[in-house]
């Protein structure tokens, strides 16, 4: 093994905020020379940024450290040293604990430390044991971290716009592991929306663990809606598409509703989490809904839109959870007929209210309820996939396809959708008539006549 420059590899779990979050920590590392590797033999830090959502998360993380203790006496075998920190929402909760338990960690650092980065690694060269950096510190992350890089950007960017959550769902660690609500300024995110735009990103998914419940401060000083921020978005002339999640129901107000009806640019897909069928459920969950209160919101926002593809998030075997309050569950599905959704059999997240209600439902149980559950989400799927066949869509080329000659790209409704074409068009929004639906994407032909344009390149 030959010593190089500086390599880092970040392995990313979990979600879309995880993945936005490893590209500005690899960002805040490059001008200390680190580049990024696939393969983390090469990496001289190697940062596992961590998801605490699934079940046994903290266990899973354990036993990849394992493997990245391995690797790190095998390099050391070459005279190669490494580094090794822990990021993300298990970091957050392990703490202290993760050093102690873990001798091959160097750093934990929780989700609103990463700007410090720089500042912990070289702490790293002195320090004894590991070090932790778990605190919520009350400067913006976002104003230290350094402007995003004018190379040529993703076609389909990510931006975190909100942080925290103050909802409390008692099944959710977010609030514990993230903090409370957090906002970004108006300004900056505009700033980073211009930035992606000319390093030639088209499409802009705003992030938040709670996005819909944004409430940043504006340019006039007052308080924007995330609806009055995706108006201005709309205004930047080199992005075409807009997206938001994940959105909780209680905030879909009339202003975020309407704008799905006027605004071109915002996509017609939404992921709207409602977890349970059943009242009773949904009260023990804190959710702060009902069953009619989702059902009825999903109608108003289909009067203004009525093409929306919908998504939502389901819990199934909740404590307490009945055969009725399962079955309720699935009259919900049937009733709103999603185009997506992603289905979870409930696991105790230790320190949140619901690991210790009474009534926890047998595992074979709550496995026999999401097999039914998910047939039937699989049902509704492959409908409004088919529904599409025969149709032309405006897909956005993301990237070379899997076999030679081929392009993958976005529909406006989030599937991924496979054509034959240039690699040149990627990062172009292209027609293509929709010719059959997968188990998962769609397949289509360009339609004849399109035309091939330059793409605006960035000043790098
Ligand atoms: S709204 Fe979402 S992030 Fe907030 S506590 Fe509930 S499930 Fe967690």
């Amino acid at each position: 093994m030959v010593a190089g420059p500086k390599k880092l590899h970040i392995k990313t779990f979990g979600c879309q905020m995880n993945v936005y979050d490893s590209e500005r920590m690899a960002e805040a590392l490059g001008p200390l020379g680190y580049a990024p590797t696939k393969h983390m033999a090469e990496a001289d830090l190697v940062i596992l940024n961590t998801c605490h959502i699934r079940e046994k998360a903290a266990e899973k993380v354990y036993s990849e450290l394992g493997r990245v203790r391995e690797m790190k006496e095998m390099r050391r075998q070459y005279g190669l040293a490494t580094k090794v920190a822990v990021a993300g929402c298990v970091a957050q909760a392990e703490g202290a604990a993760m050093i102690a338990r873990a001798a091959v960690v160097d750093l934990v650092v929780g989700p609103q430390s990463y700007h410090r980065l720089p500042q912990l690694l070289a702490e790293m060269d002195v320090a004894k044991g590991g070090i932790l950096a778990t605190d919520f510190p009350a400067e913006d992350k976002f104003a230290h971290l350094p402007e995003r890089p004018l190379t040529r950007a993703q076609p389909s960017a990510f931006v975190t716009v909100q942080e925290g959550c103050d909802k409390f769902c008692t099944f959710c660690v977010v609030p514990y592991t993230r903090g409370a609500e957090f906002s970004r300024p108006v300004a900056a995110i505009l700033a980073e929306v211009a930035r992606l735009a000319e390093a030639g990103s088209r499409e802009i998914t705003l992030l938040g663990q709670n996005v819909n419940a944004y409430h940043g401060q504006g340019p006039d000083g007052r308080v924007w809606s995330l609806a009055k921020l995706l108006r201005r978005l709309a205004q930047v002339p080199e992005i075409e598409r807009l997206r938001y999640t994940t959105s909780h129901p209680r905030d879909m107000d009339d202003e975020l509703i309407q704008l799905h009806g006027d605004e071109p640019k915002l996509m017609p897909y939404l992921h709207l989490p409602f977890q349970s069928g059943s009242d009773r459920i949904l009260a023990a969950m804190n959710r702060k809904h009902t069953a009619q209160a989702y059902t009825g919101l999903i109608g108003r926002i289909r009067a203004a839109r009525p093409d929306i593809a919908l998504s939502t998030d389901i819990i199934v075997g909740f404590p307490g959870e009945t055969d009725a309050d399962f079955e309720a569950t699935l009259r919900l599905v049937r009733e709103v007929g999603f185009a997506q959704a992603f289905s979870f059999k409930y696991s105790a997240r230790p320190g949140t209210p619901a690991a210790d209600l009474p009534g926890q439902v047998e595992a074979a149980v709550a496995g026999g309820r999401l097999q039914s559950l998910q047939s039937l989400i699989e049902e509704s799927t492959r409908a409004f996939d088919a529904g599409l066949v025969g149709r032309s869509l405006p897909v956005l080329i993301e990237r070379k396809g899997r076999k030679p000659g081929q392009v993958t790209g976005r529909s406006p409704y989030q599937q991924p959708v496979h054509t034959d074409g240039s690699d040149r068009l990627i990062g172009q929004i292209v027609e293509v008539d929709i010719v059959a639906a997968g188990q998962k994407s769609l397949t289509g032909v360009i339609k004849s006549g399109f035309e091939w344009r330059e793409p605006i390149q960035a000043a790098v």
